[in-house]
């Protein structure tokens, strides 16, 4: 036999087994997008690579090592996007959306980063987020939360999340908080690990992203952001606070919270549970009023958050959410004998035009009452429609139940659409 081909490592596929988890959270998130007003947008997953590079920043985990970046034909130099906030503001910028506009955008698809996979954490995997533009003020973020604790509540996991909050200030805060920083880390130089020491002075706020716990006890100690700010950075911070109160959100203030991209200021956050171990974050984002200016277009706040949904997935799995996902096939409709194929096909089509909703699969190739009836409960349906020469002799449909100890009954044909309503 020849050799089967592998899918490639840290890719998966998504199996029929497992899409309607994914079909019921790509649900939520656009029934909640479209509660909130935003609009769609799809960008490319190539771009050139100078637009990750100059956006995510250069001393960052995703730009030194985990990107997926190649020459193309032409010798010009790609990449496989990692995120979408760059895209999004690329294609804003391109095509005038965010020129003095406010937007309220959201995208959804694959994002590719070449990392360790384990559980949680993929080459390949998917990511839904917004993007706002054009609000500077602190309203629009505690509605991007807003919007991220609407899935939680439809989703049926806002038990299981948490929601922690930071600010980074502005530039020049950052700036004087960065000097201390280095000030405290350069104490400590022979205990940091060799990124950490890396980028003690190139970036020393990733420092503080750090995933080595070692470090992160070293840091308990450190110098905090919050004791840098200036009024008005203090001032959007607590009118934030606020409105998360006024509206009934919890938050915890995680001073060490900066995120691993380098265009956030002031806002940053992230939703995580303890139930997915180490990969915990399930939601994060924050406030890059800076981005939209550094690629090109006239400056405009942006405000914006990005979701894992493979972490959503396995979550709602871990916590046994997932049962009550609705299964493929309502109504298994048989044809007993070659002569009933047609007849069963337009009892078929009449039943999905009677109900819309209703998820009717039609037997093919052919087989004894056993053998159809055997698919018929593989399916997963509720009901078998028996159509055999008899009952279409006699213009009916037999109606067997599949899952309840209930008995079989024969309705006339115009009154199947009518019934299989009743019973489902
Ligand atoms: P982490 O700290 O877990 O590496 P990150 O800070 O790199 O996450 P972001 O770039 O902010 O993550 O992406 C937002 C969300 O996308 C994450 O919170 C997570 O849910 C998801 N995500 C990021 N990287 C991966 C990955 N390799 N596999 C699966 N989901 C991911
Ligand atoms: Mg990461």
């Amino acid at each position: 036999m020849a050799k089967q081909i592998q899918a490639i490592r840290g890719m998966n596929d998504i199996l029929p087994s497992q899409s309607p988890i994914w079909q019921k959270v790509e649900a939520v998130i656009r029934a909640s997008v479209s509660a909130y007003g935003y609009s769609e947008i799809r960008t490319p997953i190539v771009e050139s690579t100078d637009l990750f590079k100059r956006s995510i920043g250069e001393v960052t985990d995703i730009v030194e090592k985990e990107m997926y970046t190649f020459a193309d034909r032409n010798g010009d130099s790609l990449t496989l996007r990692p995120e979408g906030t760059a895209s999004t503001v690329r294609a804003g910028n391109e095509h005038g959306l965010l020129y003095n506009q406010e937007q309220r955008l959201w995208y959804t698809g694959p994002m590719f980063r070449h990392e360790r996979p384990q559980k949680g954490r993929y080459r390949q995997f998917h990511q839904f987020g917004v993007e706002v533009y054009g609000i500077a003020s602190a309203d629009i973020d505690a509605e991007v939360l807003m919007l991220s604790n609407r899935l939680w509540e439809e989703l049926g996991i806002k038990e299981h999340v948490e929601l922690e909050l930071n600010t980074l200030g502005d530039a020049e805060e950052r700036a004087k908080y960065r000097d201390a920083l280095i000030a405290f880390l350069e104490q400590h130089k022979d205990k940091l690990d060799e990124d950490s020491q890396r980028r003690m002075y190139s970036n020393p706020l990733r420092v503080l992203d750090t995933k080595n716990p070692e470090i992160q006890a070293i840091l308990v100690d450190a110098p905090e952001l919050m004791d840098y700010l200036g009024e008005e950075s203090k001032a959007h911070f607590n009118t934030l606070c606020e409105l998360l109160d006024a509206v009934g959100i919890q938050y915890k203030v995680n001073p060490r919270l900066v995120r691993g991209l380098d265009y956030y200021n002031r806002t940053v956050f992230e939703w995580v549970t303890t139930s997915l171990g180490s990969q915990g974050t399930v939601l994060a984002g924050g406030r890059y009023d800076g981005l939209v200016g550094q690629l090109g277009g006239k400056d405009s706040p942006a405000v914006g958050f990005a979701m894992g949904l493979e972490r959503i997935v396995l979550l709602l799995e871990t916590l046994e959410l997932t049962k009550d996902i609705a299964p493929e096939v309502d109504v298994y409709v048989t044809a007993m004998g070659e002569q009933c194929v047609a007849e069963a096909f337009k009892i078929a089509q009449e039943l999905r035009q009677a109900h819309p909703s209703l998820k009717v699969m039609s037997h093919c190739g052919g087989g004894n009452f056993k053998k159809q009836m055997k698919r018929a409960d593989k399916s997963g349906a509720k009901f078998a429609l028996i159509i055999g020469e008899n009952e279409l002799n006699n213009n009916q449909v037999a109606i067997k139940p599949l899952r309840e100890k209930t008995e079989q009954q024969l309705v006339a044909r115009e009154a199947l659409a009518s019934q299989i309503a009743e019973l489902i």
